[in-house]
């Protein structure tokens, strides 16, 4: 590309938010921090009893447990054994695609339909238990760090980073993003937005970007952005519906399994963020991946990093990850699988968003 590269861009994925150091934003709050599950800890006996108990999510995932007894062959109960293995993307994943492929409307698909709403309901629990009340200080450190050109891609539906770039002090990548999704609306050019500012990307969505429920509405095709954070999660921790403000239907969270493509190309929203990340990944001086594994099945995160990197190398690519170990039990497929996407090289030195500092100052060098 020679010379039109520009700022850093990050790749957050579920370990960030994994090993992220939550602290209460009031002093008064005395709770545990639950850092948020990586995709494999959804179901898990521990997460669920800090959260209130196994009991609680039986009576409230009632039909998901079915339909994974089923699917998956598993016979203990909720939160034990294979549960804890189980990933809540790939069981997404599976109901999206079952959507795809059942007859519309028929008594399997509204049955489809009610197991989505029940796993999408428990994110929203999970993520806004663990994250309520609190701030993480990594995603504050990295907010604080950013230049007016460097992006960030966030791959997690938790609400850390937002927090952090929707205050009043570090508005340019958050701005940018919305600015950049008002393309073609007459009146303002979306350029300098484009070209000059880091943008803020969530390619798989958000828990405070709320779609109508109802097809005929204007905001079905499109989002609103709630700004208040801690105002989201309160909602998500007690399953509430926000309320369309056109047509008084209700509003979903926008998100996105990772493993169903069709959602992402067939999404206009979801569909122009991929393309604004494609695009800041081709322009990058420098990429960051922090807590990233980036799952084999993912193809079209593959694809993303694979066909917009090739400019980049060991001194311009660092992977921040905890299977950079090479006493891991990951580490070789995670290396491999790296060496695979990055065949110019990559610097493995770091492993954990703790180190935040150097993770700055290599950023920065
Ligand atoms: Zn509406």
């Amino acid at each position: 590309m020679g010379g039109f590269e520009k700022g850093t861009v990050y790749i957050l994925g579920a370990g960030a938010s994994h090993g992220e150091s939550l602290a209460p934003i009031e002093v008064a709050e005395s709770q545990e921090p639950t850092n948020p599950p990586l995709a494999t800890g959804f179901f898990s006996e521990s997460l669920l009893s800090r959260l209130g108990s196994v009991g609680i999510f039986e009576e409230r995932l009632k039909q998901v447990i079915a339909y994974v007894k089923l699917h998956w062959g598993i016979k203990e109960s909720l939160g034990l054994g294979m549960w804890n293995e189980l990933s809540l993307e790939q069981v997404l994943s599976n109901v999206e695609n079952d959507l795809e492929f059942i007859a519309h409307e028929s008594r399997n698909w509204i049955h489809r339909l009610e197991i989505k709403i029940e796993l999408i309901g428990h994110i929203h629990a999970v993520i806004g238990a663990s994250t309520h009340h609190k701030y993480g200080e990594l995603s504050r450190r990295l907010a604080q760090s950013l230049s007016t050109e460097d992006s960030i891609l966030c791959f997690n539906w938790d609400l850390l980073l937002d927090q952090e770039l929707l205050s009043k002090e570090r508005p340019q990548q958050y701005e940018g993003f919305l600015k950049c999704l008002e393309i073609g609306s007459p009146g303002k050019p979306p350029a300098k937005y484009l070209w000059r500012n880091g943008l803020f990307l969530k390619p798989h969505g958000s828990l405070n970007w709320f779609r109508c429920s109802n097809p005929s509405c204007p905001t079905h095709r499109s989002f609103v952005v709630k700004r208040k954070i801690q105002t989201c999660l309160e909602w998500a921790k007690n399953p509430q519906y926000k309320l369309c403000a056109n047509c008084g239907e209700k509003m979903f969270a926008l998100i996105v399994p990772p493993i169903a493509h069709k959602r992402i190309t067939q999404d206009n929203v979801i569909r122009h963020i991929w393309g604004l990340a494609r695009t800041k990944l081709r322009f990058a001086k420098k990429l960051v991946l922090i807590g990233y594994s980036l799952p084999r099945s993912d193809f079209y995160s593959e694809w993303l990093l694979r066909s917009s990197t090739t400019h980049l190398s060991r001194d311009t690519i660092l992977v921040v990850n905890p299977s950079n170990d090479p006493d891991a039990a990951e580490h070789s497929n995670f290396a491999s699988r790296m060496r695979e996407l990055f065949p110019r090289g990559f610097n493995s030195d770091l492993r954990t968003f703790a180190e935040i500092d150097k993770i700055i100052a290599w950023a920065s060098a």
